[in-house]
C-alpha cells in the first residue's frame, strides 16, 4: 500500500497518521466521505466525486474545511507523493474532535480531514473476466442513503453476507421487495426487452457517479433507458445484470441468489458498456 497519507494538512507516513478518539467520525460516524478511482495516475471523474462531497457535506452541515479545487489538489498530491498509476484515492471529513463527547454540534470544532491512497488493478480485473455472484439482503438503512455518510455498518453486515455465501456483492432490497443498489455499488439490470433498467436517484440510494457516466454512454449508444424500481424477481429473470462503482467501474453481475442471470456468463451489453467507460474514463478529451 503507498504510504504517504494526508491528515489535516500535513502529509505523512501512514503509520504515523493519526486523529483524536474524540473525532466524533470515531462515536459517532459523524462525517462523509469519497472514494475516486485513480487510471493512469489521473483522477476519474473527480468532478462529479467532488460535487457530491459538497452535497454530503451541506446535507450533514460540515463546514468543509478546504474550498474543493483546494481538496482537489490535495488528492492529486497523494496520488502524485505515492507515485500512483492506478487504484484510489479514499477521502473523509467529520464534524471534527470536541472536548466531550456530545451529541449536539460542537461549538467551534474543525473539521477532520484524511486521505490516503491504495493500490488496486482496476483495468485489469479477473471479477470483470469471470462476472460477479450477488446475494439479495434486507436493506437495513437508515432514509438518507443519498448522503455519502461514513456510517457503513449495515453495508459491512451485507457485503459479508454475500461473502459467506460464496458471493462478491450483496444487493440490498427494500420493505416492498425492490433492490436499492449494492452494498458498495449501483445496481443495474438489462430486461429481455434490452431497456437499461436502474433506481431512479431519491434518498433511497446514493447517485452513483459511475452510474451516472455509464447512463450517458448507454444513452449514446442508443440503449433504451428506464429509471425505475425493479424487484428481485424481476433482476432473476433479467438478461443481464451488472453493478457500477468508482472502484470497480462496471461488473457484469452472473448469478443472483444462486440463480444465474441469462446464460450464467458476464452478458454482452455489460462487457460493452465496461469497454465504453473504460474509453471515456482514460481519454481525458472525450465528450462527457
Ligand atoms: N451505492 C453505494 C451504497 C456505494 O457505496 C457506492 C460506492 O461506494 C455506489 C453506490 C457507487 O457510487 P460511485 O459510482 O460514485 O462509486
Amino acid at each position: 500500500m503507498p504510504d504517504i497519507a494526508y491528515v489535516n494538512g500535513a502529509y505523512l507516513p501512514l503509520a504515523d497518521a493519526r486523529v483524536s478518539i474524540l473525532d466524533r467520525g470515531f462515536l459517532f460516524a459523524d462525517g462523509v466521505y469519497e472514494v475516486a478511482a485513480v487510471i493512469g495516475g489521473r483522477l476519474i471523474d473527480n468532478e462529479a466525486h467532488l460535487s457530491r462531497l459538497e452535497n454530503s457535506l451541506r446535507q450533514l452541515g460540515i463546514e468543509s474545511p478546504l474550498p474543493i479545487q483546494t481538496i482537489a489538489d490535495v488528492e492529486a498530491e497523494l496520488v502524485a507523493r505515492n507515485e500512483l498509476n492506478e487504484g484510489l484515492v479514499y477521502l473523509q471529513i467529520t464534524r471534527g474532535a470536541a472536548g466531550d463527547r456530545d451529541f449536539g454540534f460542537p461549538s467551534g470544532a474543525t473539521p477532520t480531514f484524511i486521505a490516503f491512497a491504495t493500490k488496486k488493478n482496476i483495468l485489469a480485473s479477473s471479477a470483470a473476466e469471470t462476472g460477479v455472484k450477488v446475494l439479495t439482503v434486507p436493506d437495513i438503512r437508515w432514509a438518507r442513503r443519498d448522503i455519502k455518510s461514513i456510517a457503513l455498518l449495515a453495508q459491512v453486515l451485507a457485503k459479508q453476507a454475500a461473502l459467506d455465501a460464496g458471493c462478491q456483492e450483496a444487493w440490498m432490497v427494500d420493505d416492498d421487495g425492490f433492490v436499492t443498489e449494492g452494498s458498495s455499488s449501483t445496481a443495474f439490470i438489462l430486461t429481455k426487452a434490452d431497456a437499461l433498467v436502474t433506481r431512479p436517484n431519491s434518498a433511497a440510494i446514493l447517485p452513483g457517479c459511475t452510474r451516472k457516466a455509464v447512463q450517458s454512454l448507454a444513452a449514446r449508444e442508443g440503449l433504451t433507458l428506464e429509471e425505475r424500481s425493479f424487484s428481485v424477481t424481476e433482476a432473476y429473470e433479467a438478461k443481464e445484470a451488472f453493478l457500477t462503482s468508482a472502484s470497480n467501474l462496471v461488473l457484469p453481475v452472473v448469478s443472483i441468489d444462486g440463480r444465474p442471470i441469462g446464460s450464467g456468463a458476464p452478458g454482452a451489453k455489460s462487457r460493452l458498456l465496461r469497454t465504453l467507460y473504460i474509453e471515456w474514463a482514460t481519454n481525458p478529451g472525450a465528450a462527457r
